[in-house]
């Protein structure tokens, strides 16, 4: 049988290129290809540019509520399709149904709902001068491009395009190459929740794409989601222009759990923050430095959890805990980590080996692994995996554990697990990260804005100071008396 192909989609509507190029989509947790994607050529990159300037000068004319009423439509379908949303989610990453049917769709919905809601309320503001005054007016960018990962890829969308579109920019989005699917239905219910055309368009292809999105000069913003390396790439394409950028990169975070934490939660946390996504967060909790009084309860626990808790298998079975990494070459690069964790000495507690669940051999699967008795200066502590591998460490000094967390390149994400209430916040107050927990991990609402400190991010998503980072501020000067001149 013939593949389905999907094309990219341009005002409107789906666009058909004229080389007739595709890549094909893998689903990851069976290792079989599912369909097939046109890359977006030059003659569709030039349509979308015109599409999204045309969009932008409707979209932008029109309030902010009636922009909202349009957002909330579409969150309501969102919702009413979640079902159909998580599967294609489930088969583009590999992750399972357990997770995407509950959270993906709906932190993707919650953070156009959030922004659908700000949309009304944008103001400027006023000041008098004594007579003369002046105010601000909250002005879109124009036309945002916004480039996706694979981990989530329609959240991501969604937490791109909702404050850009609440703001009345248009946007050009381009998916992973991995995961294209997510965002082709987002502009499908985008269009029919009533956009208009042009304001919300998919252009699809491998990092080639994305490298036009950030060079174009008739784009004004660029938001990526990436490792640290392609944001710099695009941080250099989006200076030869002065675009405005964020920047969501990765981490490499710590999670700190002291002596008097309690300890079945922190344990939760500590799983949650690498086991959840198989790993393929980009806030895990990576480097877990535990109390070293509290460490032989804490370790027992981990691995009981992770050998008796975890079921991988068919993604797709509302019984599977536990998914596919994304490609067969991330898989390679996990296992890579992990041998290079042996090498340099750390004890592998356990996993450590990739994954043939019965029935579904063929997909990419590595065990959740544990490595103790890690130092600061191993590969598996200093860089990031994005796979599901935790990394043990302890620790006696509260001085000295901020110290080593701190030393690191990134500073995407910390969190903090104790019952001292001062000792929380004073140690959070130290950490350099942007996005902290106390006795929680990995929670996000739209609510709360996040985005790295150091060279894990520039700007934020979520929450409303993410409104600032799609608007840009006017300010006008009305004169009321006549002018003095010296000549
Ligand atoms: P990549 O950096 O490989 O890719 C991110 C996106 O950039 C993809 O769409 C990719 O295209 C595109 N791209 C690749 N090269 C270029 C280029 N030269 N110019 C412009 N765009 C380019 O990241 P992954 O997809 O592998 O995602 C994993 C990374 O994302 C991890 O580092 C993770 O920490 C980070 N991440 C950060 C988050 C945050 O909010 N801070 C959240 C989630 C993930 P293609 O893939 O099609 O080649």
């Amino acid at each position: 049988m013939p593949l389905t192909r999907y094309q990219n989609f341009v005002a409107g509507q789906p666009m058909a290129n004229s080389t007739g190029e595709t890549f094909e989509v893998v689903n990851p947790g069976t290792g079989e290809v599912i369909y097939e994607v046109e890359v977006a050529d030059e003659s569709v990159r030039q349509a979308a540019l015109e599409s999204a300037r045309e969009g932008f000068a409707t979209w932008s004319a029109m309030t902010g509520m009636e922009r909202a009423r349009i957002l909330n439509r579409a969150v309501a379908m969102l919702r009413e399709r979640n079902d159909e949303l998580a599967k294609v989610e489930v088969l583009d990453t590999g992750k399972p149904w357990q997770e995407a049917s509950e959270v993906d769709v709906n932190t993707g919905a919650d953070s156009l709902e959030f922004y659908a809601g700000l949309a009304p309320a944008l103001e400027g503001n006023q000041q008098d001068l004594g007579g003369d005054f002046y105010y601000t007016r909250r002005e879109p960018l124009g036309v945002c491009a916004g480039i996706g990962a694979w981990n989530y890829p329609l959240q991501i969308a969604c937490w791109k395009s909702a404050p850009a579109l609440a703001c009345g920019n248009s946007m050009i989005f381009k998916p992973s190459e991995e995961t294209p699917l997510g965002a082709l239905k987002l502009a499908e219910i985008l269009m029919e929740a009533g956009m208009p055309a042009g304001v919300f368009n998919v252009v699809q292809g491998a990092g080639e794409v994305g490298s036009w999105l950030s060079h174009e000069p008739g784009i004004d913003k660029v938001s990526i989601t990436g490792e640290v390396g392609t944001g710099k790439k695009v941080m250099a394409g989006a200076a030869t222009t002065l675009k405005e950028v964020t920047m969501e990169l990765g981490g490499k975070s710590p999670l700190i759990i002291f002596d008097d934490a309690e300890i079945d939660n922190a344990v939760s946390a500590a799983m949650l923050a690498n086991f959840y996504t198989q790993g393929e967060i980009c806030t895990n909790g990576t480097r877990v430095f535990v109390h070293e009084d509290l460490y032989p309860t804490f370790i027992e626990k981990v691995l009981e959890r992770t050998r008796n808790n975890i079921i991988a298998g068919d993604t797709l079975n509302p019984e599977t805990n536990f998914g596919a990494l994304i490609s067969a070459k991330h898989r390679d690069l996990v296992m890579d980590y992990i041998r290079k964790g042996v090498e340099e000495g750390a004890t592998l507690a356990c996993g450590g080996e990739e994954l043939s669940p019965q029935g579904v051999e063929g997909g990419y699967f590595v065990a959740p692994t544990v490595f103790t008795g890690c130092t600061d200066d191993m590969t598996i502590v200093k860089e990031e995996i994005f796979g599901p591998v935790m990394s043990v460490l302890t620790f006696r000094d509260e001085d000295d554990v901020i110290r080593r967390a701190n030393n690191t390149q990134y500073g995407l994400a910390a969190g903090v697990f104790t019952r001292d209430i001062k000792r929380a916040h004073r140690v959070i107050h130290q950490i350099q990260a942007g996005i902290c927990w106390i006795n929680a991990y990995n929670e996000s609402p739209s609510e709360m804005p996040v985005g790295g400190y150091k060279q894990s991010g520039i700007g934020r998503e979520n929450g409303a100071a993410t409104i600032n980072h799609y608007t840009q501020l006017k300010s006008v000067y009305v004169g009321m008396g006549d002018i003095e001149a010296p000549f």
